[in-house]
């Protein structure tokens, strides 16, 4: 087979291939190998191509040994990537060329995805462990000090069932965003009048507003308005919208709007978009892009304080998308907040 054939052929692979010769040299390469190195790459040393020593050490190795070898590499070329490559020995009565065959799979997003799993559990581990930690040392002071103390007694277990109770919080906040994720690609099949929803998730929010001293305003709209989707999912959605309200939103009421429209930016056809307006402190821009992020929290004491899990906006954001929707936050620093959620009114395919 001529050169020129054998570089076709190894074109229709998705992944960058090279071959040296014995003394490394660049002897053929393919399409997708001149895409990240440059063009005339046929006729240079290895080193023209590739720096990384390890790279260089494994290509010796298998020329030397004619065993397999399998190398990470990372190039900042044409972006940061990260590859896998399989250098395997070429023979030459074999293979009627001596050397190496370089073979690179790019692994770029396989090792973000297993580097997100990783910080989750970390993630997931920390918030567990200091409810966890704080519960052990009531248990052992109980156990101890305050063995006959029954005043102090009784205000550790106030303070023990709180920290159970955020436990659970985060143990259910974490199988919702689970499930929530498991659903996304299927489309939801129910309809859902959105006025009556927000009408029945301001009642389920009343006894929180009432012991924050704040006022939830909220008009039903006289006509339906209806949209295809899932009922106890958007539920969730307000329901942590209006709580997030409350909870930061400095003792100044909530007030809830809901308004339809025939576009939005980034709906099919008409929509219907609820605003949950708050006007408490606000949230600096720098913090806004990053609020969907699992355990994200912009003062983390603060937070935890108000019995937040870090998760309710990833939820708010999964759920939105599984309807085809959007999630717009908008605030000001000292002014408030405005979460809006927009949906598409129209049956969607
Ligand atoms: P949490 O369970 O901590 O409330 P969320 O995902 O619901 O988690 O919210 C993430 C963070 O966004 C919160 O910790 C809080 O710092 C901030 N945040 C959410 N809603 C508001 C709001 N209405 N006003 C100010 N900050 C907010």
């Amino acid at each position: 087979m001529q050169i020129q054939q054998l570089e076709n052929l190894l074109g229709k692979l998705p992944g960058a291939v090279l071959i040296v010769d014995r003394w490394k040299k660049i002897v053929i390469c393919n399409a997708r190998a001149r895409a990240v190195f440059g063009a005339d790459l046929p006729g240079h040393h290895l080193l023209a191509a590739i720096r990384q020593p390890e790279v260089l050490a494994a290509v010796s190795d298998v020329l030397a040994s004619r065993e397999t070898r399998i190398v990470r590499y990372e190039t900042r070329r044409p972006t940061e990537t990260v590859f896998s490559i399989q250098v395997g020995s070429l023979d030459e009565e074999e293979d009627g060329i001596g050397g190496a065959l370089l073979h690179f799979t790019d692994v770029t997003t396989v090792e973000r995805a297993e580097r997100l799993r990783s910080d989750f559990v970390a993630n997931v581990s920390h918030e567990l462990r200091s409810p966890l930690t704080a519960l052990t040392g009531f248990i052992e002071t109980l156990q101890g000090p305050a063995a006959e103390d029954a005043q102090a007694r009784q205000s550790f277990l106030e303070i023990m069932q709180g920290e159970a109770g955020r436990m659970k919080g985060l143990i259910d906040d974490l199988l919702s965003l689970s499930r929530v994720e498991a659903m996304e690609l299927v489309k939801p099949r129910g309809e859902v009048d959105l006025g009556e929803l927000l009408r029945a998730v301001c009642k389920a929010q009343q006894p929180r507003a009432d012991k924050a001293g704040v006022e939830i305003e909220f008009s039903q709209p006289p006509e339906a308005i209806h949209i295809q989707g899932d009922r106890d999912q958007l539920f969730q959605v307000f329901q942590n919208l209006i709580e997030n309200a409350i909870k930061y939103g400095g003792g100044k009421n909530v007030r809830i709007a809901i308004s339809t429209m025939d576009k939005a930016v980034g709906i099919d056809g008409a929509a219907v978009q609820v605003d949950v307006i708050d006007h408490g402190p606000g949230i600096a821009p720098v913090h806004i892009p990053r609020l969907t992020e699992r355990f994200y929290r912009v003062d983390n004491h603060r937070a935890r304080d108000v019995g937040g899990t870090g998760l309710g906006l990833a939820i708010v954001k999964h759920i939105t998308m599984r309807h085809r929707g959007r999630l717009k936050i908008q605030s000001a620093e000292g002014e408030g907040s405005v979460f809006s959620v927009i949906l598409p009114t129209g049956n969607h395919p």
